[in-house]
């Protein structure tokens, strides 16, 4: 049976499987989905800890594979010169921006809206553009409060399926997948980040939960962005097409 109607119960799944396991079972993943949508499936890569480890899963499936980066005008120096690096190595890796002019300290006032206008904009557009029709990303259901419920296979936006390839991996595999195959990572991990986003919102814990050090301080704490959220099979200015 293919892997991407499975059924089964992914919260075992995390404890059951073993490393390679668990590799294995994202390769196929990648690899299902890229014989059923071809170019139309891109990556999306946040420059996290994550995304670079599904990034070097999907190059070593397909190595034609596409896909995206969304960044903002807060992102810490050392994520803008790892991006930079990344982009040199793969071109296949589009960047997306919104310069738009926004409110002073909105991130401060109003995360959601300034989330929606720097990242979930640009994420639509990216799909737009890009003709995706199965986009690839690095969630996992251990990372926090916010990810318990996400499936491996996912079609929240008609017409737009979301691939979490890696959806069962501790941290610690993570971790263990970047060692093994000599992945280069951000250096803020080797401040003590965690988890990284933009400079404003993003701040070293030793809070149990992973993403603990996101928002510290407004509503959104600990949450998400909105691109896993929010509807994203829409028009830039948010109608439905
Ligand atoms: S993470 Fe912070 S600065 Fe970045 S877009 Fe969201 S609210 Fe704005």
């Amino acid at each position: 049976m293919s892997l991407l109607s499975n059924k089964d119960d992914l919260k075992e799944l995390v404890e059951k499987l073993n490393f390679k396991e668990k590799v294995e079972r994202s390769k196929e993943l990648l690899r299902e989905s890229y014989a059923k949508y071809g170019d139309f499936l891109v990556v999306a890569n946040s420059l996290g800890k994550d995304s670079v480890a599904v990034w070097d899963l999907a190059k070593r499936v397909n190595p034609k594979i596409r896909g995206f980066i969304v960044t903002t005008r807060y992102k810490p120096p050392q994520t803008v010169r790892f991006m930079n690096d990344v982009v040199s190595r793969y071109p296949e890796l589009k960047v997306y921006k919104n310069d738009d002019p926004i409110g002073e300290r909105l991130y401060e006032n109003e995360p959601d809206k300034c989330c929606d206008i720097l990242k979930v904009i640009p994420v639509k557009q990216a799909i737009q553009e890009m003709h995706v029709k199965c986009w690839v990303t690095g969630l996992r259901c251990t990372e926090g409060r916010t990810r318990t419920d996400f499936k491996e296979v996912e079609e929240r936006d008609k017409g737009l399926i979301k691939l979490n390839p890696i959806l069962i991996w501790k941290e610690r595999e993570v971790w263990q997948y970047l060692a093994l195959y000599q992945v280069p990572v951000n250096p803020l991990y080797a401040e003590g980040y965690r988890s990284l986003g933009c400079a404003p919102c993003t701040k070293i814990t030793n809070d149990d939960n992973e993403r603990a050090g996101r928002w510290i301080g407004t509503s959104k704490c600990g949450g998400e962005c909105g691109i896993h959220t929010r509807p994203l099979k829409t028009n830039v200015a948010g109608d439905g097409i």
